[in-house]
């Protein structure tokens, strides 16, 4: 064994010649013609350097190495400094995506040696340590490479251009976590799509393709049709390569049906319709054999384009017998079952990894989508993490080498950055201690208090497990809701117990930028306690520090506006009052 040690510590080796004044002289080098991303990154920990006030770094040279695995990286030193090396290359093949190995090992540079964390968009969620110098222990070269190819978190506002306060933040965000769906929207494409490639003319010409319900047409588009009908699959994948080439660009495109599942069920197709392990009628056979006869028209006309298609709603249980998919089709089990922690519910937990496996053995390239920690709430409801869903499903994914996912998180991050910033952290690396990290991001983000905090999103765990375990395991679209249910039974018995949390974590705050970031959670329970009195569902109490009369509340919401802490959508931050049952759109 050597006897030498390989830390640098490069506090004790200033002044020989090759360190650099992170000042003086551009301490990190890259190729002219290294790649976009690369070059951000090297921006990026330039700037990073400076903030933390590193008076001295090592040279760190990014360079370009596509032996190293898909989005792969490896940090090691030379003679010099530190070279960080990843795989930029942009293979081909049908289930090829662009590789970005160097900006992921930038960024696992910055996370693991100047300690910084992006806890949420924007400067405000930028934690950076601050050290004069950069002490880096490489005893041996650091590899990384994700868990996913293809790594979403959707609903973070990445989407929504026009809220120009917080759409770059996310982006930048985005990229910071390593998630794939900022750089790439358009390599994945499982989306409702059976109105884009047929018109009502067609089945006005096709009377034959009606489904047996005969309702085909909603809002002069098309729904739903009889995939065995003769001719019907041949004019589809036609519409499918003729917008193929009109949109190049779109690199996989979706085959997937309507959203709420009228399938036909004539004679013909009455033999691919099974029944599901809850005793409801399953579609899935029918629709992976309209998948089937699709993808291999696709192969045939457009070799190396992929194709998107749903199990999802009454066809999200994998048949007993599958129709063998051609290797352009991947299927997105999104599991409408387990959307809105569904997951605590012990009837689903008892089935949840024995589906994913069979659906990972149907499909080579299955993608995992689901909403599973996500609720409909617009009125700052704290939406618990549920640490027993997150230990299961992306390991369980991962397990079943799923080519991605597509979690869903929320824009309240003045309450749910948590929620996001551990489904991102999972995606890369899907053994993730999820508690230890909540942990730590909760000391972060709030100090010294932060026990307070933990405490707080524990009883909220246990809250929604308990309410989930009471609700049948029948399907019902107010499932997912934060509605007046779920306000009596979680929120409104709990949020005197939050608000001493929150105080507690205050008072120990121990510095002006945690104040901040706990007042972001602050806003949310001011918009809670909002909604919750004017439902009647809590006291008219002016003690509570988030009481707001009518007025103070309405310049509230205005002051709310340019930050990050409240949802917020295309339709602003207010969506009314508290509603019963199912969300309609007002
Ligand atoms: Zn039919």
């Amino acid at each position: 064994m050597p006897m030498f040690t390989h830390v640098l510590c490069f506090a004790l080796i200033l002044g020989m010649p090759w360190m650099l004044h992170a000042q003086a002289e551009p301490v990190i080098h890259h190729e002219a013609d290294a790649s976009e991303t690369t070059k951000w990154a090297a921006k990026e920990l330039q700037r990073l350097l400076d903030a933390a006030g590193c008076e001295s770094s090592p040279a760190i040279r990014l360079v370009a190495d596509d032996s190293l695995p898909h989005d792969g990286f490896e940090i090691r030193r030379e003679k010099n400094g530190i070279i960080i090396a990843g795989n930029d290359s942009m293979p081909e093949g049908t289930w090829a995506l662009p590789s970005h190995g160097t900006l992921w090992g930038v960024c696992e540079f910055a996370e693991r040696f100047l300690g910084v964390r992006w806890l949420f968009p924007g400067p405000l969620g930028e934690d950076v340590p601050r050290q004069k110098t950069l002490r880096i222990e490489l005893k041996e070269p650091i590899r990384g490479q994700p868990g996913f190819a293809a790594r979403s978190v959707a609903y973070l506002g990445e989407s929504d251009r026009e809220i120009a306060s917080r759409f770059l933040p996310v982006l930048d965000w985005m990229k910071h976590q390593r998630l794939t769906n900022a750089l790439h929207p358009f390599v994945t494409g499982y989306g409702h799509s059976w109105d884009d490639y047929l018109k009502p003319a067609d089945i006005a010409a096709h009377p034959e393709w009606k489904p047996s319900s005969g309702h085909f047409e909603r809002n002069g588009k098309v729904t739903f049709f009889c995939t065995t009908a003769p001719g019907l699959v041949e004019l589809f994948a036609k519409r499918v390569i003729e917008s193929m080439d009109r949109n190049p660009k779109r690199e996989m495109s979706s085959i997937s049906p309507t959203d709420g599942g009228g399938f036909c069920t004539c004679e013909r197709c009455k033999p691919l319709i099974d029944t599901d392990p809850h005793g409801k009628p399953s579609h899935a056979r029918a629709m992976l054999t309209f998948y089937q006869q699709i993808g291999e028209i696709i192969a045939r006309e457009r070799p190396g384009r992929r194709l998107g298609g749903f199990v999802y709603y009454n066809y999200q249980y994998p048949p007993a017998s599958a129709p063998k998919l051609p290797d352009n089709v991947s299927l997105c089990w999104a599991p409408l079952n387990y959307y809105g922690y569904g997951l605590l519910k012990p009837l689903y937990r008892a089935e949840f990894e024995c589906v994913m496996r069979r659906w990972s053995e149907i499909t080579p390239h299955l993608f995992y989508h689901n909403y599973s920690t996500w609720m409909r709430s617009f009125h700052g409801a704290p939406l618990p993490v549920s640490l027993d869903i997150l230990k299961r499903e992306l390991p369980a994914a991962a397990q079943n080498k799923a080519w991605g996912a597509r979690m869903v998180g929320t824009s309240a991050w003045g309450v749910n950055a948590p929620i996001n910033y551990l489904l991102a952290k999972q995606l890369w690396n899907p053994q993730l201690d999820v508690s230890a990290t909540l942990n730590e991001w909760l000391e972060r983000a709030y100090g010294p208090g932060w026990r307070h905090m933990r405490t707080l999103y524990d009883e909220l765990d246990a809250k929604m497990a308990a309410h989930k375990k009471a609700q049948s395991p029948i399907y019902k679209g107010a499932n997912y809701e934060v509605n007046e249910e779920v306000m009596k039974s979680i929120y409104a018995p709990l949020f005197a117990t939050m608000e001493q949390h929150y105080r507690a974590t205050l008072a120990e705050c121990a510095t002006e930028v945690q104040r901040q970031r706990l007042a972001m959670f602050g806003h949310n329970l001011t918009q809670l306690h909002f909604a919750l009195r004017k439902a009647g569902l809590i006291p008219d109490d002016a003690k509570s520090i988030f009481h707001r009369d009518d007025a103070a509340f309405a310049e509230f919401l205005k002051d709310m506006e340019t930050t990050f802490s409240l949802y917020r959508d295309a339709r602003g931050l207010d969506h009314g009052p508290i509603w019963k049952g199912e969300w309609r759109e007002p």
